[in-house]
């Protein structure tokens, strides 16, 4: 637990003392930015340690300039997985088409970044751990707005009263929970459920996917460097969530097998490493879709309040966005003030991204055959055009400047 008291500009008046629930993504860039602008963090993460984690995410267009202010930006392009080669395949595994991933993600050469979730974990982490305090293998219990601030009982037995409380503890964000009700309400299921386990390289990929379609399943193997390991992935189609699911990895395998039974490529040897696997991560694709995302003085941030769902690419990057945003609207002015310009600055920006979801599903899991057939010949058309323009959603926010004095 560290934190060095410094004023940043508040001079002799104490920093109003704010609570971050969340050390991935959301958590830190919000802690970076509360801090810079004359607030007390504490930050408490549920994990015991800053979770790992190799599969890649985006950093695109209006996200960039956040990373830059945050002076991260050569860290992460160090960072930068470059993936070289996206490879669509029949459902007998014979090629459809290779090409660059922009042609697909709209993102743009040169400039957008692909990096592992770890690193930029670390790489904000790393940006802000001495300015603010970290509380790891902790977590919320209950939290009590009735009095002047808020009076926060966490799990290991503490309380403590903030001025603010910030949930950026991710899709199944506990905060919302105790904030706005059961995550239900808010999460709109896409009709896609997904696995992501890692297995050993025996494939020979390096800096590429390469991405097995049958109608409404697919399978996909990322090599994101040369480290030995792939992240393999598998995508199906499933009319309702498996609720039964998704508390139970045996009854996940279970469902995968049973899902993927027939399936070709190299997707019978992908089940069985699934049986080895130590960190199989199941879920449903879905978005989190709020009217509102404060009540009171507590507020939420990334994919606790937006989360866009895999399928846009840009649930990184609108958590950045977002914690930016909200930290800077809070600058100047109290909590419903700060909420109300979080909201009104930002919200635009995220329905645009959100709705990036319906171009993701249907390049990447056609659900019936005459779709995956389009979908197919559009690709094999797209390798002969130059690459795509970027999606105009990425930078549809430019990011005020929120710095003091000006
Ligand atoms: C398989 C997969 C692939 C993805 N691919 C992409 C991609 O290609 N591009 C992209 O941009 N995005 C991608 N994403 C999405 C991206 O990971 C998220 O949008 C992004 O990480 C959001 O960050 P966050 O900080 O809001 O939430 P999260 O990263 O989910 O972090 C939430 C944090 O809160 C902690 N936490 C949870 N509950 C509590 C609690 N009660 N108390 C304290 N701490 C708690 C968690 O341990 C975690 O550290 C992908 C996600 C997955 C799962």
């Amino acid at each position: 637990m560290t934190r060095t008291d410094h004023p940043a500009g508040a001079g002799t008046v104490p920093r109003p003392e704010v609570l971050i629930s969340g050390a991935s993504i959301a958590g830190p860039a919000l802690a970076f930015w509360l801090n810079r602008h004359g607030y007390a963090v504490t930050v408490v993460e549920k994990a015991s340690t800053l979770r790992g984690g190799g599969y890649p995410v985006d950093v695109r267009g209006t996200a960039l300039e956040v990373v830059r202010r945050m002076g991260i930006l050569p860290r992460l392009r160090d960072a930068h997985i470059d993936l070289r080669r996206l490879t669509f395949l029949e459902g007998d595994g014979a090629e459809v088409a290779s090409l660059h991933p922009h042609h697909v993600t709209g993102g743009v050469t040169g400039r957008d970044l692909e990096v592992r979730r770890g690193d930029l974990a670390d790489a904000l982490y790393a940006a802000v751990r001495d300015d603010v305090e970290f509380v790891f293998g902790d977590s919320v219990a209950a939290l009590d707005q009735s009095g002047h601030g808020v009076d926060v009982t966490f799990r290991g037995g503490g309380r403590r009263t903030f001025a603010m409380v910030f949930g950026a503890d991710g899709l199944h964000s506990a905060t919302r929970e105790t904030l706005f009700g059961p995550e239900e309400r808010f999460h709109h299921y896409l009709g896609h459920c997904f696995a992501v386990f890692t297995l050993p390289n025996t494939f020979g990929l390096s800096h590429e996917t390469v991405m097995w379609n049958a109608p409404g399943r697919a399978a996909a193997l990322y090599a994101v460097g040369d480290d030995g390991d792939v992240h393999a992935f598998l995508n199906f189609a499933h009319p309702e969530p498996p609720s039964d699911a998704f508390r139970d990895p045996e009854a996940q395998r279970d469902l995968l097998a049973s899902v993927f039974a027939d399936a070709g490529w190299e997707v019978p040897g992908l089940l069985a490493a699934l049986g080895d696997a130590d960190d199989l991560f199941f879920d449903a694709v879905g978005q989190i879709r709020m009217p509102r995302w404060s009540s009171g003085r507590a507020a939420l941030v990334g994919d606790a309040a937006y989360a866009p769902s895999f399928l846009t690419g840009q649930g990184t990057s609108l958590a950045l966005v977002g914690a930016y945003m909200l930290a800077g609207s809070l600058a100047r002015q109290d909590h419903a003030t700060g909420f109300a310009a979080y909201e009104h600055g930002t919200r635009a920006f995220v329905t645009l991204n959100q709705a990036l979801v319906g171009k993701g599903g249907a390049t990447l899991f056609p659900a019936t055959p005459r779709a995956l057939a389009e979908r197919n010949d559009r690709l094999r058309r797209l390798t002969a055009l130059p690459s795509a323009e970027q999606r105009p959603a990425h930078s549809a926010l430019t990011l005020p400047d929120f710095t003091p004095g000006t």
